[in-house]
């Protein structure tokens, strides 16, 4: 198939014609619009209506996603997103709503907002949740913020914020971000944190410590409530980074283990569809002691009718617009209900055995670093590795197989990492079939590691250079090739 941009697909004057002659006269659009916005010579590519929708479906076809492969991304969750969602997101009443209506009109969306709420404490254990956020990344600055201004009013000074080494990038630069020096604690040989090492780091000045349980090796911190004591004892907070829910769900609660602020990504654990930047949701719940702070508004009940609720003696303000990416609560809050305790559960428990089953079977193949995991499992392919053909290359190489590649160099504390996160979506012979991928690839780096190394060969572009094409995009097209 033809690998070009639509410009050069164009012909000078060619167009479709469907619009028959009109019977009143057209207007110029240098008499509608201002002089200085009128721009002429546009160079738009001209094409007939088939080769437009062909050059798009083509291009749609291209992309790898949930709805046409696996796609184990580790630390992503990306689980099969019901249609039902979306379905009911298209309602009427719900896609014609505007943030500026009258609140005895939108009774039923914040009802939606405060039913979502409702669960999510439940769930947690948390008190409220503000869902103004629109990523978990945004998620985990509302969350520091508020520890930040409660430290400050309470005339404490507080400077560090201490993150484990197997932490998402996004907790040390949310810590950065608040002003806050990021002191990193050390793992153990089995991938918890190091208590002794922890005790060392925490003082009077410790603001607080940013975790994930499971953490991002796919393992539960058995020491938490060790954990949650030498971080309180010092007046510091816990702060939940609980973009991959998952395996919790119905099973336990932050709170137990002592966490006092939450963030919790709906785009992931609560089935919304996520990736490219699309619209997200950081809920971030918190203890009775921040309530407070909450960005604003919330939504409560007065006299029976809920109402937006803009007091809040300490709120950190607004991070966004009007009350957040309503449509992403609404998908969850759906998703919530359609799936009750029961299902909840049996969500929690089938993440967990899709990533046992996947580590069971691949182990004899590919290392495995920890004992066991809970709903990531994460190989070392060093042994690939020695062999010729290290973790990037197998995950180029399951790109030809139609799988998207697993998460690769992270955490970063394990040598060559590939972490796969199968999620708890996906059935039986998909995982079957990923695990005899995964070992096809084992072989033929024994035999051809040239072959892996060189992958994907199916694709139209091979390997980019990513480092700059990351640092230097340049999406304008350019005459002659560019
Ligand atoms: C995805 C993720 C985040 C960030 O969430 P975004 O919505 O991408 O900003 C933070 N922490 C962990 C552990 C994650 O997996």
């Amino acid at each position: 198939m033809e690998e070009r941009v639509i410009f050069e697909k164009g012909r000078q004057g060619r167009k479709t014609n469907y619009i028959k002659k009109l019977s009143f006269p057209l207007r110029e659009p240098k008499d509608l619009i201002p002089q200085q916005f009128l721009r002429e010579n546009l160079n738009l590519s001209c094409l007939g209506e088939l080769e437009v929708i062909r050059h798009y479906t083509n291009l749609a076809r291209r992309n790898f996603s949930v709805d046409a492969n696996f796609y184990p991304l580790g630390s992503c969750t990306m689980k099969y997103n019901p249609k039902i969602n979306e379905d009911l997101a298209n309602l009427e009443g719900f896609l014609n709503l505007h943030p500026y209506q009258e609140q005895n009109c939108i009774q039923g969306a914040l009802e939606v907002i405060r039913g979502l709420e409702g669960i999510l404490c439940e769930i947690t254990g948390m008190k409220r949740f503000s869902f103004q956020a629109s990523s978990g990344a945004q998620g985990e600055l509302v969350g520091m913020l508020m520890i930040k201004k409660y430290h400050q009013i309470k005339r404490k000074k507080k400077t560090r914020v201490i993150i484990p080494d197997s932490s998402h990038g996004t907790n040390p630069a949310t810590a950065s971000m608040c002003g806050y020096k990021t002191l990193v604690v050390e793992s153990t040989k089995g991938g918890l944190i190091d208590l002794n090492k922890l005790s060392k780091l925490v003082d009077d000045e410790t603001a607080a410590i940013m975790l994930t349980n499971p953490n991002t090796l796919g393992l539960f911190e058995e020491n938490i409530l060790k954990i949650s004591e030498i971080i309180h004892r010092k007046g510091g907070f816990l702060y939940y980074d609980g973009a991959n829910f998952n395996p919790l769900l119905g099973k336990t609660s932050p709170s137990l283990m002592g966490f006092d602020v939450i963030h919790l990504n709906l785009h992931k654990t609560f089935s919304t569809p996520h990736g490219c930047g699309g619209p997200g949701a950081g809920a971030v719940g918190v203890r009775d002691e921040l309530i407070d702070f909450l960005p604003l508004p919330l939504v409560d009940y007065d006299n029976n009718k809920l109402y937006l609720n803009y007091r809040g003696k300490h709120s950190i303000g607004k991070v966004r617009s009007f009350y957040g990416n309503f449509t992403v609560l609404l998908k969850a809050y759906i998703y919530l209900l359609r799936l009750g305790r029961e299902g909840l559960l049996r969500a929690a428990c089938n993440c967990v055995i899709n990533a046992n089953y996947i580590r069971e079977k691949l182990k004899n193949h590919y290392e495995v670093v920890f004992p066991k995991c809970m709903h990531e499992v994460v190989f070392s392919c060093v042994k690939q590795k020695a062999k010729g053909a290290g973790s990037y290359d197998i995950a180029k190489r399951l790109i030809d197989y139609g799988i998207h590649p697993p998460t690769m160099y992270f955490p970063l504390i394990v040598k060559e990492a590939l972490m796969a996160e199968p999620t708890e979506t996906e059935s039986k012979q998909t995982l079957d079939y990923f695990i005899q991928v995964m070992i096809d690839i084992d072989r033929e780096i024994s035999h051809t590691p040239e072959l892996v190394k060189s992958a994907p060969h199916t694709m139209p572009v091979k390997r980019v250079d990513e480092v700059r094409a990351a640092r230097f995009p340049d999406l304008r097209w350019k005459k002659n090739g560019g």
